[in-house]
């Protein structure tokens, strides 16, 4: 059994819907598909989840939200029009309607329950054309089918262990399930979000509830590039990557899938295959366990502005048992995490993301850490990029770390910091914000054109 999920831009339009369903009818074994909320059919459309955010926001606001409402109904109305399936409409109104003049106590979860309505109409049109094509197709209500959520301590949707229970039943099911992306409930029956993206994270987890084959990824592309295509040209394209490696790259600001997406189908080793809607035949990229061949040595490069560093220098630091736990203590305490930490003998750099680091956090720390800890110094610089240079292959070969530097080097780029973990699969280069792209160029020319 296939587990299908289709992105947004699969379900912008009819035209779109109608590839999506060709797909799904190719392979009898993809037998439950997650759909998203209709995207943009062009550069400068809206997303019908954003239209949906402006339903809510206006009554939220207190203003009449009818214009907003008739822009998402009209999305769905020319979606069922030209798929012949307008007597789905009614039933569209009457959830929008519903959800959208609902009673509400509680701001966010009114918001989380309309956004979530993009994907449950993507899913009962998608049903209905199935079905009236001669292919009976279920839409599957992710209550019904016992998808529960709760929000952790951040206020992240967080799935509950019986879910996975539930949404096994789906396996014994004879018609194709189509099924919502993106939401859950609350055990209380509210409706939860994932984070923007997450249908990633339902089709994952739905993959894994039934111990699918293979989660298949529909999108826009035809594979995962080995550098971000903005910052490239015609970058190499990737067939295969593992999750170690995807996990490195999606740390320096990889972006393919949601990043919470891959722990369900990665916990239970199921591959993940990316592959384009508007182009089925081409290969894909798959996330793998373990790689079945190398295209080349370097899987992938990333980069990733907007981290700091924070240099706390004590003379004879390094004969202080306890000095480097009780610094982390702090750090703990204040919930600013720590992304890695280099160190010297008299000296230890922690580095960490901006985003984190606010300017009151920075006073709490920098001076818990000068009163308590006695140091000599705190130096805090606010310019780093965090490069990345991914491949599991490098385990095996010898001078990419000289290569790469003598590169970066001859480009005229400082290293401000570099580091490589005994696992051999990525090796980190930090350097200026202002030379966070370049550096992936160089390094991509250096190590991909070779
Ligand atoms: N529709 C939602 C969004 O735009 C979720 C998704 O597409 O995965 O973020």
């Amino acid at each position: 059994m296939k587990v299908a999920k289709f992105g947004g831009t699969s379900l912008a339009n009819a035209f779109q819907i109608k590839k999506v369903c060709d797909i799904v009818l190719d392979d009898p074994d993809r037998k439950i598909v997650v759909v998203s909320a209709p995207g943009k059919r062009t550069k400068d459309d809206i997303k019908v989840t954003d239209l949906l955010i402006a339903v809510a926001k206006a009554r939220l606001a207190g203003n009449d939200y009818k214009d907003e409402l008739e822009a998402v109904v009209a999305r769905y109305k020319e979606i069922a029009d030209e798929l012949d399936v307008e007597d789905i409409l009614p039933e569209i109104r009457e959830t929008l309607e519903t959800v959208a003049s609902a009673d509400y106590n509680d701001d966010i979860k009114y918001l989380d329950s309309v956004k979530a309505m993009g994907e449950d109409c993507s899913a009962r049109v998608v049903a209905k054309y199935l079905t009236s094509i001669g292919h009976p197709a279920k839409y599957c209500n992710p209550k019904k089918c016992g998808l529960f959520l709760e929000h952790d301590e951040m206020g992240k949707a967080r799935i509950l262990g019986e879910s996975y229970e539930n949404l096994e039943e789906l396996k014994y099911e004879k018609q194709i399930c189509i099924f919502p992306g993106f939401y859950g409930y609350s055990k209380d029956g509210q409706i939860i979000t994932f984070s923007r993206g997450g249908s990633d994270i339902t089709g994952s987890i739905l993959a894994g509830a039934v111990d699918a084959e293979v989660y298949e990824n529909w999108t826009d592309v035809d594979n995962v590039y080995a550098v971000n295509p903005n910052i490239v040209k015609n970058p190499f394209p990737i067939t295969e990557i593992t999750y170690d490696e995807m996990r490195e790259l999606a740390y320096a600001g990889f972006q393919v899938l949601h990043e919470e997406a891959l722990y369900p189908v990665y916990v239970r080793g199921i591959p993940v295959h990316i592959k384009n809607t508007n182009n089925p035949k081409a290969g894909g990229t798959k996330i793998v366990s373990r790689r079945s061949h190398f295209d080349s040595l370097v899987t992938g490069i990333a980069g990733e502005k907007g981290f700091l560093t924070i240099t706390i220098t004590k003379y004879l630091m390094n004969h202080e048992i306890g000095f480097l736990m009780n610094l982390l203590k702090i750090f703990t305490e204040e919930g600013v995490s720590i992304e890695h930490m280099p160190s010297g003998i008299d000296s230890v750099t922690i580095i960490a993301r901006k985003k984190y680091f606010t300017p009151e956090k920075e006073e709490i720390i920098v001076n818990r850490v000068k009163n308590e800890l006695k140091v000599d110094e705190v130096k805090i610089e606010k310019d780093l990029a965090i490069v990345m240079i991914v491949g599991q292959a490098m385990e095996k070969s010898v001078g990419i770390m000289a290569r790469a530097a003598s590169a970066l080097s001859s480009a005229g780029i400082n290293l401000k910091i570099v580091n490589q973990g005994a696992s051999e699969i990525s090796m980190m280069f930090g350097v200026s914000e202002a030379y966070c792209d370049y550096s992936v160029r160089v390094l991509y020319k250096e190590l991909f054109r070779y």
